[in-house]
């Protein structure tokens, strides 16, 4: 079986009294271990539906499974890095990526282990003692990406997470990320609007369109890669 099924979603906003229709009839089938990009312009909807596969936001219509289980709520199978990386400002780099693994209840020894194998994973062994307003923002993106690791999810979804990074540390996490997704054989669902970066990273991108002058939006093009 695949392992995201997204089956008919639809997603409509309702603010002020005027209604946005993000999302209609979306259907799309992720095998295990895929690395999809979701390629569009802005307000075409990518992050609503990857809001809607890590649980944050319910579809207004349609449904979504991981695994087989219907998604109704965040939880630690489908981890998500932002593009504004949301670390913990008070704790260290160390301590952010510990998070996780304290709320499981997992033994100090074994904590600290997984900390030292991520930190060593992402090149971050010699600033785990900073702080994230201490670190440029390519490494605050390497402690987002260990972040989600630590919680061994499966499936990662991320949000433009290198859009605000310079062109050359992009590159690098880019790299990163596709040693880590080859390695640990993660699921990645990975939202950008720059060609270029779905290109060199996807192994099937998703095309989103959005047609001005009407509300319809849709997924339109599927285009399976062949990795080299
Ligand atoms: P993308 O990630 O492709 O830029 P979004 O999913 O953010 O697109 O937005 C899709 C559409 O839904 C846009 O028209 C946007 O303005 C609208 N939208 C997104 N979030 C909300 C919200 N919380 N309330 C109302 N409209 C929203
Ligand atoms: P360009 O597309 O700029 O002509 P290449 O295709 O020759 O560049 O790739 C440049 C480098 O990027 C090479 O080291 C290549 O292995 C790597 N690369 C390109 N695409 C991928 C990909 N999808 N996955 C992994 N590495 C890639």
């Amino acid at each position: 079986a695949p392992h995201i099924v997204i089956a008919g979603v639809g997603k409509v906003y309702r603010a002020g009294g005027r209604e946005v229709v993000a999302l209609q009839d979306i259907d799309l089938a992720i095998p295990r271990g895929q690395f999809v990009c979701l390629l569009g312009p802005s307000g075409c909807g990518k992050s609503t539906l990857l809001n809607a596969v890590a649980g944050f936001a319910a579809p207004s219509a349609g449904s979504i499974r991981a695994d087989g289980r219907v998604v109704d709520g965040p939880g630690p199978q489908r981890g998500m890095v932002f593009q504004e990386y949301a670390l913990f400002p008070w704790m260290t780099v160390a301590e952010n990526i510990a998070f996780g693994l304290e709320i499981k209840g997992q033994p100090r020894a074994d904590i600290e282990a997984s900390v030292a194998r991520l930190l060593a994973t992402l090149s971050l062994s010699d600033f785990r003692g900073r702080y994230p307003k201490d670190l440029s923002g390519g490494m605050r993106q390497r402690v987002a990406i260990a972040r989600v690791l630590a919680l061994d999810s499966p499936i990662m979804l991320m949000d433009e997470p290198f859009g605000a990074l310079d062109a050359l540390t992009r590159r690098n996490l880019q790299d990163e990320l596709l040693r880590i997704w080859a390695e640990l054989k993660k699921t990645i669902l990975f939202v950008t609007h720059s060609i270029e970066e779905a290109l060199y990273l996807a192994d099937r991108i998703i095309v989103m369109t959005y047609r001005p002058g009407s509300v319809k939006r849709d997924l339109l093009v599927d285009l399976p890669r062949l990795r080299d």
